[in-house]
């Protein structure tokens, strides 16, 4: 018997193929150089974070009043919570304070600390596939169960399916606009239907079901600025990070929301505070937290995601890939010509294009494409789609 943990050697054997995909990148770039290796499988965005990130290190680093990298108050520094309880504001109008935002490492540890704190023993989560499947993982960690529901063929929400779902032991449903990994984004309209079957649902089985909305995406945006599910969804909690829209996804610097009238704020509050000790987190980095508020509004340039992603809509429409246009984010869900998606995962592999299986994601019969590289590179690419379409 292994001294390691079984349920830790099942996730191994089931190991995430996004993870194994870059492994094998990585492989192929060390036998046969970068550049001939065409590596679409991870959301690791290749751009550089926005100048004014630099800037305000650099302005830190030279600060000689002390106490930079000490411990701070459990949520988080609260200049920093101030900072984004205003921009949650100037969006949603709601009055949110600082009391309201816990800062965490990244989405991932923002949604660990959020399903500890709401999680007994067997209580079911609902995902919409398809997926971000590290959420499985996530909610088992705190003793949960996931509950896959069927997204609609072009990937909207499914109100009869969402519906179906809920029981007495659905605690909670995770959403993520926009989409890893279909690029879809939900209208006003959508989130404004969900949150009305979530209160009815709710005062059916005789208890809240929070609704997580995972945003890391949110500005990565190709439609303009978003609905805000705060808007349309009181018992909702906001689990971003800075990892995209910053391109800073090695830094770990992410935050929490909650409506300031969900049902047990207060409560819900004081169980993520616990939660994000127990789980050794403290809270989110401190130089990351201090960056936050000096940079403003400052982002990634969309230029070059826009760019790719308009080359790769329309080259693989023209070589007849059945492809769902992006509203966000920076992939493309694309339906495999074959229907064995790992098989088309295989050949495409033989020609050093890099992509992940739709099943990695719960949906089979489809691959995703992560376009967060150089458009030089994405260009270079087509002519192996076309190869491989030509050739099946
Ligand atoms: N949620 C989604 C949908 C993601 O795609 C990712 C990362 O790719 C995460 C959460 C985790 O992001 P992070 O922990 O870096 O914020």
């Amino acid at each position: 018997m292994s001294g390691v943990s079984q349920k830790i050697l099942d996730s191994m054997e089931a190991s995430s193929w996004i993870r194994k995909m870059f492994e094998e990148g990585a492989k192929r770039a060390a036998e046969i150089g970068a550049e001939n290796v065409f590596d679409f499988s991870i959301g690791n965005p290749v751009f550089e974070p926005p100048k004014e990130v630099n800037e305000a290190l650099a302005q830190l680093a030279t600060i000689d009043t002390g106490g930079l990298h000490r411990y701070m108050p459990n949520q988080g520094l609260p200049e920093t919570r101030d900072y984004i309880a205003g921009k949650l504001n100037s969006e949603t109008g709601l009055g949110l304070t600082n009391n309201e935002i816990i800062m965490s490492v990244g989405a991932g540890g923002g949604l660990n600390t959020v399903l500890k704190a709401l999680l007994n023993p067997s209580e079911e989560v609902i995902v919409l596939v398809p997926y971000f499947v590290e959420y499985d993982h996530y909610i088992s960690n705190h003793g949960g169960v996931h509950k896959r529901v069927e997204t609609n063929e072009d990937f909207s929400l499914n109100f009869e399916n969402i519906a179906a779902a809920i029981n007495k032991r659905t605690k909670a449903i995770i959403i993520n606009s926009p989409n890893n990994p279909t690029g879809v984004v939900y209208s006003a309209t959508e989130l404004q239907q969900l949150g009305q079957l979530l209160l009815k649902k709710s005062a059916e089985i005789g208890h809240t079901i929070t609704l997580l909305s995972d945003e890391p995406y949110r500005r990565i945006s190709y439609v303009g600025e978003l609905p805000n599910i705060l808007n349309h969804y009181k018992n909702s909690i906001i689990i971003t990070s800075f990892s995209k829209d910053l391109a800073l996804p090695g830094e770990r610097i992410g935050y929490m929301a909650v409506h300031p009238e969900h049902a047990e704020k207060d409560l819900l509050i004081q169980a993520a505070v616990i939660a994000l000790r127990i789980l050794g987190f403290v809270n989110a980095p401190a130089i990351w937290q201090r960056v936050l508020p000096m940079i403003g509004d400052a982002m990634v340039d969309l230029t070059p995601y826009q760019a790719n992603k308009d080359i790769l809509v329309n080259g693989l429409r023209e070589m007849g890939y059945q492809v769902t246009e992006p509203g966000g984010a920076f992939y493309l869900f694309v339906k495999s010509p074959i229907a064995d998606d790992a098989e088309f995962i295989a050949l495409a592999q033989k020609e050093n294009l890099l992509l992940v299986p739709g099943r990695a994601f719960g949906r089979p019969g489809y691959f995703r494409i992560s376009f967060c590289f150089a458009t030089e590179k994405i260009e270079k690419s087509l002519p192996i789609f076309q190869k491989l379409i030509v050739s099946l």
